[in-house]
């Protein structure tokens, strides 16, 4: 089936990203964070593409994301641990929980048979992970453990708080069995090789986004959405565009209503700031973005016609500012109805 919506992957930019990722990790591995299905563009898509890179270790948030991608042939690890009802359905032999609480440790002493786990050890962002006390505790002592994680909370900020958790993750060095050390996501990969330990965990990244402005140089960008003109008009001065007339015309206006809107993840804060692209012309969003439909000026590009592919300006690091959403906002938003390509 055609959809009037594409999605193009750029996918030796991806590779690209994640070969620069791999050497700004220096000796430390470089993995590749593929949860909410490859933040939007496709898990296969991304594991066979960055696996053929030279990629070995992804990350996924649950057991259904594991299971999309277990007969690739990687390692992967499932950021949110385990549940009972996870061990009842079976798991792939190539995931590993990462085990974030003393209950998922104990399930897993009990199911896991011996098998590798990685420990996750919250070092001050407070979201998931063992306390220091009970990743070196006790109740860890013959776990099989593959790799020992904590992860930043403001690596895309220059706060003290990096250093200070950074700190405290290197403190656990040979604190555990853990066999590899794992801290920077994209971000923290930019902070530099203090963070890199042996693994990094990149996600935003590898997709084109920007965290940082030490790699707005090097990334490069992936994701390109268009959509088709379903109609063309002229708006006569005088009168509105869309949704609440938010857009009125001070001349008579060429423009072309394109087969997108916020159901696909073209967010209804693009509303008269976001923009397409012909060729090299720029083409702004004209009123509210609608469910379905967004209408864009055309003054500049009269040689459009009715179903004429349109690009819409998709820099992630721009496009974030223009319409107030953040770069993996944009990248998981984006819906089903594109054909990815
Ligand atoms: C999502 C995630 C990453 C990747 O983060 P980015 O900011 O997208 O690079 C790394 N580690 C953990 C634990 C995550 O949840």
């Amino acid at each position: 089936m055609s959809s009037p919506n594409r999605l193009r992957i750029d996918r030796a930019a991806l590779a690209q990203n994640w070969r620069t990722l791999d050497r700004m990790s220096g000796a430390a591995a470089c993995g590749a964070a593929v949860k909410a299905d490859g933040y939007g563009l496709g898990a296969r898509l991304v594991v066979e593409t960055l696996a053929a890179a030279g990629a070995r270790d992804f990350f996924v948030a649950t057991w259904a994301e594991a299971r999309a991608i277990a007969d690739m042939g990687v390692s992967i690890a499932v950021l949110h641990g385990i549940r009972a009802e996870d061990l009842a359905e079976g798991l792939p032999a190539n995931a590993r929980p990462v085990l974030n609480t003393a209950g998922q440790v104990a399930l897993w002493r009990d199911a896991g048979a011996g098998r590798p786990c990685d420990l996750m050890v919250d070092t001050g962002m407070n979201r998931l992970g063992l306390d220091v006390g009970q990743a070196v505790g006790e109740q860890c002592v013959g776990l099989t453990i593959d790799t020992l994680m904590s992860h930043l909370a403001c690596a895309d900020e220059d706060s003290a708080m990096n250093a200070a958790q950074r700190e405290r993750f290197a403190a656990l060095a040979g604190q555990t069995t853990a066999r590899r050390m794992s801290l920077a996501n994209s971000a923290g990969i930019a902070l530099g090789r203090d963070y890199a330990f042996d693994l990094t965990r990149p996600g935003l990244a590898l997709y084109g986004g920007v965290p940082r402005a030490e790699l707005a140089d090097s990334i490069l960008q992936v994701v390109m959405p268009e959509a088709q003109v379903i109609q063309r008009r002229v708006v006569r001065a005088s009168e509105t565009v869309g949704y609440n007339a938010l857009w009125r015309a001070e001349a008579d206006t060429e423009i072309a209503i394109l087969n997108i809107g916020y159901a696909d993840g073209y967010w209804r804060g693009f509303t008269n700031s976001g923009a397409f692209r012909w060729g090299d012309v720029r083409l702004p969003v004209l009123g509210r973005v609608s469910m379905d439909l967004t209408a864009v000026d055309l003054t500049d590009a009269t040689n459009v016609r009715e179903g004429d592919w349109i690009a819409a300006d998709y820099a992630l690091a721009s496009a974030a500012a223009a319409s107030g959403m953040s770069q993996y906002e944009l990248l998981t938003g984006l819906g089903q109805r594109f054909e990815r390509m």
